[in-house]
C-alpha cells in the first residue's frame, strides 16, 4: 500500500502523460491536487516512478483521503463533483483534445475514435467500473440474437442525496445534459459532475455539432452526436443529410437518431442529438425479406427487413439520392393512414402521430440507411400506445421503444434484477415476495417447463427474450401476420406510385 504522497507523485505522473501538460508543470499540478484533497504537504522521499498505475485505483485513493479529511461530505454528488475535478487534470483542454483527435484522424480514422475513446475511459467520463454492473445476455429469436440489458450502471441515490437534490436552488444551466455547456462543468448536487468532459467538435451541414461518449454506455462505444443549439429533436431531410455525413466522417461507426414525437422517442426530446457507436445491433444484422424498386431512383437498392417492427432499408453509393429518397418515404408516411390497420397520421384536432427512427451505417462501401417507421396513437384499447409495449408485456418493459431497443437491444429497467430473483423463487416453490404483475407470466412458464435450481436462470432469461420479442412486434406498424404484409405492401405501392 503506498503513501497518500506517493499516489499524489503517481497521479501527476499520469497526468503529464495524458498529454495536457509537460514535466515543468508538475509543482503547479501538486498544488492542485493538494488543495483539492485537503493534504498540507508531500513526503519527500517520494519520487516519480516508472510503474503502470490504473488511473482509477489512484482516483479511488485520492478521494478517500480527502472523504476522511472531511474537504467533502458523505454524499455521492460530492464524490463525483471531487472526482470531476481530480480527472480533469488528467484530460487535456478542449482545444488540446480536438487537435489531438484531428492529428489522429488525418492519419487514420479508427485511431482518432480510439484515442479518444481511451481517454475518456482513463479518466472515468465513461464510467466503465459502474457499466460492468449490469446485467447482460444474448437470446435467440427467428429475427436473429436479441440482446438483453438489465440497467445496473446507474448510482442508486440514498435517501441523503434525494434530500440534497429537493433542496438544490433550482438552476437553469446548463439547459440540459446534452447542452455543449457541460463540457467543463463543476456539477452540483442535483446535476453530475462534468470538470472532465471533453467534446470533439464537428461540422455537419455548416452547423457545429459535438461528438462525445456516453458515460453510461450500453454498448461498444457507444457516442452521442449533439447539435450546439439546444433545440428540439426533429426528423428532417437534413437529419438523413447529418447522419450519412457522419458514418461518412467515421464510417467504423453506425448512427441513428431517436423519433420526434412522445411515446416512440428517447428520453430526452428538448435537445437534438443522435447516438451511434461501434457494434452491429441485431437489426443491422437482419435480412432484407423483399425487395421493392423505386423507379425514381434506380442506383437505390431498397427492401423490408426481416425484423419485428417495420423497416425499409435503402442502400446505394450515392448520398444525395439517398437523402432524397429518405424523405419521400418520411413525407409519404407522415401523411399516410390505413383505418382496415388501425394506423392513422393524425388526430381529429391535427396533431400529428407519424414519423420514423432512422439509422444509417457504411456497408461493403455503400451507405445503408434503415428507416423505421412509428406511430405515436393511442386507442381505448391501448391507452400507453397503439404500437407500445401492451399491458401484459409491461410488467417486464412499459417504458419508450426508443433507437436502442428498435435495434433490437433491450434496456431493462434496475427493479428487475431483484425481481426476476423472486419469481425463480417462485417457479422453485420457495419462499419469495414475488410482485403480483409477474403472477400469470409465471403461471404459464409453470405449465410449460419443471424448474430445478440449474436451469431456472436460463428458462427465465429465455422468457425474458421472448417478452422483448413481444415488445417490438407490439411497437412494430405493420404486423408480420397476412392483413400487416398486405397493408406495408400497399404503403410501399402507392409511395412508390408517388414518387
Ligand atoms: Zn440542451
Amino acid at each position: 500500500m503506498s503513501s497518500i504522497s506517493q499516489t499524489v507523485v503517481d497521479f501527476i505522473t499520469l497526468a503529464i502523460k495524458s498529454g495536457g501538460w509537460m514535466e515543468m508543470d508538475r509543482l503547479y499540478l501538486q498544488n492542485k491536487v493538494l488543495a483539492l484533497i485537503g493534504l498540507t504537504s508531500l513526503d519527500e522521499d517520494c519520487h516519480p516512478e516508472k510503474k503502470d498505475v490504473s488511473s482509477l485505483d489512484l482516483l479511488d485513493s485520492l478521494v478517500k483521503f480527502a472523504r476522511e479529511q472531511q474537504v467533502i461530505n458523505e454524499s455521492l454528488s460530492a464524490k463525483e463533483i471531487l472526482e470531476g475535478q481530480l480527472m480533469d487534470l488528467l484530460t487535456p483542454p478542449p482545444s488540446v483534445v480536438n487537435a489531438l483527435f484531428a492529428e489522429h484522424y488525418s492519419k487514420n480514422k479508427e485511431a482518432a475514435t480510439d484515442f479518444f475513446f481511451q481517454l475518456s475511459q482513463q479518466n472515468d467520463y465513461i464510467k466503465t467500473r459502474a457499466i460492468a454492473k449490469n446485467i447482460v445476455f444474448p437470446t435467440e429469436t427467428e429475427y436473429g440474437t436479441l440482446e438483453i440489458t438489465i440497467n445496473l450502471s446507474k448510482p442508486e441515490k440514498d435517501p441523503r442525496q434525494i434530500a440534497l437534490e429537493k433542496q438544490a436552488k433550482k438552476v437553469q444551466y446548463p439547459k440540459c445534459m446534452l447542452c455543449m455547456e457541460n463540457e467543463g462543468y463543476l456539477g452540483r448536487s442535483d446535476y453530475p459532475a462534468r470538470t472532465n468532459h471533453r467534446i470533439i467538435r464537428m461540422n455537419l451541414l455548416g452547423e457545429s455539432w459535438g461528438f462525445q461518449y456516453s458515460p453510461y454506455a450500453y454498448y461498444n462505444e457507444h457516442c452521442i452526436i449533439l447539435a450546439e443549439q439546444h433545440r428540439p429533436m426533429a426528423i428532417s431531410r437534413e437529419t438523413f443529410q447529418r447522419l450519412l455525413t457522419i458514418v461518412e466522417v467515421l464510417p467504423h461507426y453506425f448512427v441513428g437518431s431517436n423519433a420526434d414525437l412522445p411515446i416512440v422517442g428517447g428520453s430526452i426530446l428538448s435537445h437534438d442529438h443522435y447516438q451511434g457507436g461501434r457494434h452491429d445491433f441485431p437489426m443491422a444484422l437482419a435480412p432484407v425479406e423483399k425487395t421493392f424498386p423505386m423507379s425514381q431512383y434506380p442506383d437505390i437498392a431498397a427492401g423490408i427487413v426481416k425484423w419485428p417492427m417495420s423497416v425499409i432499408r435503402l442502400r446505394s453509393k450515392d448520398k444525395e439520392k439517398l437523402v432524397a429518397a429518405s424523405y419521400k418515404i418520411l413525407e409519404k408516411w407522415r401523411h399516410y393512414s390505413d383505418p382496415s390497420v388501425s394506423i392513422s397520421a393524425f388526430s381529429e384536432d391535427g396533431t400529428p402521430h407519424h414519423t420514423i427512427t432512422p439509422i444509417a451505417r457504411m456497408k461493403e462501401g455503400q451507405f445503408e440507411l434503415d428507416l423505421v417507421l412509428r406511430d405515436n396513437n393511442v386507442s381505448t384499447e391501448y391507452p400507453d400506445g397503439i404500437f407500445h409495449p401492451h399491458k401484459e408485456v409491461q410488467h417486464i418493459k412499459k417504458e419508450n421503444i426508443g433507437l436502442i431497443e428498435v435495434m433490437g437491444l433491450a434496456v431493462l429497467p434496475p427493479r428487475l434484477k431483484p425481481e426476476l430473483q423472486e419469481v425463480a423463487n417462485y417457479l422453485l416453490g420457495k419462499k419469495n415476495e414475488m410482485a403480483e404483475y409477474h403472477s400469470a407470466w409465471a403461471q404459464t412458464m409453470l405449465k410449460n417447463y419443471s424448474f430445478n435450481e440449474t436451469n431456472v436462470e436460463q428458462i427465465l432469461r429465455n422468457e425474458v427474450g421472448k417478452i422483448f420479442k413481444q415488445v417490438l412486434e407490439n411497437a412494430g406498424v405493420f404486423k408480420r401476420d397476412e392483413a400487416g404484409r398486405a397493408a406495408f405492401q400497399k404503403f410501399i405501392q402507392q409511395m412508390i406510385k408517388d414518387s
